[in-house]
């Protein structure tokens, strides 16, 4: 589950972002929408220990996030948050198979070459382990991206615009694939986006909306987008 209050973040400089408050149940799904600049990358960089908030709470699988710092903050998100950031944090020096291991490295757990294989196969990759990163297309560096994401069966996977640069056929496979994967380690998914082919694709999902906080934000004065 998801649970904010309050959430805002202030960006040296810039206009204080202030969040709508989430309640996402375990497995739920939601899709955080608004154009180019409205804080969706943001709200995900909060909700994954990335960033501190610099008002309100966060609460990730009954982890409240203020609670943890420094290193128990990265092992904990090593193995709570699966995230699939927009530029996808390959490594370029290491193979496919060593991307995924790098996942155990992190959460500071042995690494499993089987369990690593097994996790490539369900996304199509399962034959690439022994290639690098730059010998993969698009579409399968995002499915290799995606399999280290959920290798430890998250709590939680966000994604940030996870169809930024495909076509239709491959935008809703990609969404396919995240569904599938959330539903078979129970995770909640969490989509960040402004191409309005998402929704179709997650009909029934929670919805947060920041172009709306950006009218709020200027009625009251707070906020401008
Ligand atoms: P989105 O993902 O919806 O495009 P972002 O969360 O990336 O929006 O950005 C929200 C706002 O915060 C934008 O105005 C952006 O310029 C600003 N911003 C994002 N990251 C930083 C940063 N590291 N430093 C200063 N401002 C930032
Ligand atoms: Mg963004």
């Amino acid at each position: 589950m998801i649970r904010t209050q309050g959430l805002a973040c202030n960006y040296a400089g810039a206009q204080p972002l202030r969040f709508p408050d989430v309640d996402l149940p375990q497995g739920g799904r939601l899709l955080v929408q608004g154009r180019s600049g409205s804080g969706k990358s943001t709200w995900l960089s909060l909700v994954a220990g990335l960033r501190t908030p610099s008002a309100g709470q966060v609460c990730v699988a009954g982890q409240a996030l203020t609670d943890l710092r420094g290193s128990a903050l990265d092992a904990w998100r090593a193995r709570a948050i699966g995230f699939l950031p927009q530029r996808l944090h390959l490594s370029h020096a290491l193979s496919v198979h060593d991307n995924l291991a790098l996942a155990y490295f992190a959460a500071g757990l042995p690494r499993d070459d089987a369990a690593i294989a097994q996790a490539l196969h369900p996304l199509g990759v399962g034959d690439l382990g022994a290639r690098y990163p730059a010998q993969l297309s698009g579409g399968q560096a995002q499915r290799v991206a995606l399999a280290r994401a959920v290798l430890l069966r998250p709590a939680v996977l966000l994604a940030d615009e996870p169809t930024a640069s495909l076509d239709d056929e491959a935008a809703a496979q990609a969404l396919d694939l995240l569904q599938q994967c959330c539903r078979a380690c129970g995770a909640s998914l969490v989509v960040a986006t402004h191409d309005r082919r998402v929704h179709q694709a997650l009909p029934g999902a929670q919805v947060l909306d920041l172009n709306e906080i950006g009218l709020q934000g200027n009625q009251d004065g707070r906020k401008q987008l």
